[in-house]
């Protein structure tokens, strides 16, 4: 699953690619990919003008002319720009087309993905984006006392509670072990046990794996790339997801589940 440094990496190919383009046409093969009434989606997409892309935790924003266009790759969704008719399969559900002979489509084995329309006064007011947690590459002012609140009121093991996009936005299962083994705590440990030095450690181990990542291209773990022919290589930096040994003491890494998501932990260098 793209992970924030993904998304990032997807952002960026994409403003170089369709950045000042007009879509022309839209296809949508599977309707449930967008989250609109399908009629008004046309209506207010058609004819609008790409000007910049923005990014909010995991979720890609296209801002318009007139709006925005909100996109949520979920497990398996990417975006292809090319050349018009010169690309299909099953897995594309829907194709922008644009004024300059270029289509975008988004293909989505698992079909999970979301895009909607938003206007700029509901961008942030209203879901999905009014859900978002901080997004610590944007945001460098939020309340710390607050989130420590937030996350010691809640009685889940801390990999859950760091997993739940409402608090902190973009860590998936990936980055959510990298960090609490750079952070030495237990994925399994009561989120109220957590001191604020930890969260201190979380926060800045989370941004350091962010900007490293996105770096490297971002993480290509399975079917990721980020557009056509992108593929990440921040896999080679990681240090206990999918790893044998502790990086750091030579202990055999353990593998479990936390809400169904293989977790990986040192268990000595990771306190519980
Ligand atoms: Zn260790």
């Amino acid at each position: 699953m793209p992970e924030l440094p993904e998304v990032e990496v997807v952002r960026r190919a994409l403003e170089g690619e369709i950045k000042g383009l007009t879509i022309t046409d839209i296809k949508i093969k599977y309707p449930n990919i967008i989250l609109d009434d399908i009629e008004e989606f046309r209506c207010n997409v058609l004819s609008k003008k790409i000007i910049s892309m923005d990014r909010l935790g995991k979720f890609l924003i296209f801002n318009l002319n007139e709006g925005n266009l909100v996109s949520h790759l979920r497990m398996e969704g990417k975006y292809f720009y090319v050349k018009k008719d010169s690309m299909d399969n099953k897995h594309i559900h829907v194709i922008f087309y644009f004024d300059n002979g270029y289509m975008l489509c988004y293909q989505d084995v698992r079909k999970f993905g979301r895009i909607c329309y938003k206007s700029n006064c509901d961008l942030y007011t209203t879901e999905p984006l009014s859900n978002v947690g901080i997004d610590l590459t944007k945001n460098k002012d939020y309340d710390l006392d607050l989130l420590y609140k937030k996350i010691t009121s809640r009685k889940t093991p801390i990999k859950t509670t760091l997993l739940d996009q409402s608090i902190i936005a973009g860590l998936g299962n990936i980055y959510v072990d990298e960090v609490l083994f750079l952070s030495k705590l237990n994925p399994h440990m009561d989120s109220n046990k957590i001191t604020k030095k930890d969260l201190k450690n979380i926060l800045s181990h989370s941004l350091d794996c962010f900007l490293k990542s996105i770096e490297c291209g971002g993480t290509t773990i399975r079917s990721y790339t980020s557009s056509l022919g992108v593929i990440g290589h921040n896999q080679d930096n990681l240090l206990v997801h999918t790893k044998e040994a502790c990086p750091v003491c030579g202990s055999k890494i353990i593998k479990d589940k936390t809400n169904g998501r293989g977790t990986y932990y040192c268990p000595k260098c990771q306190k519980l």
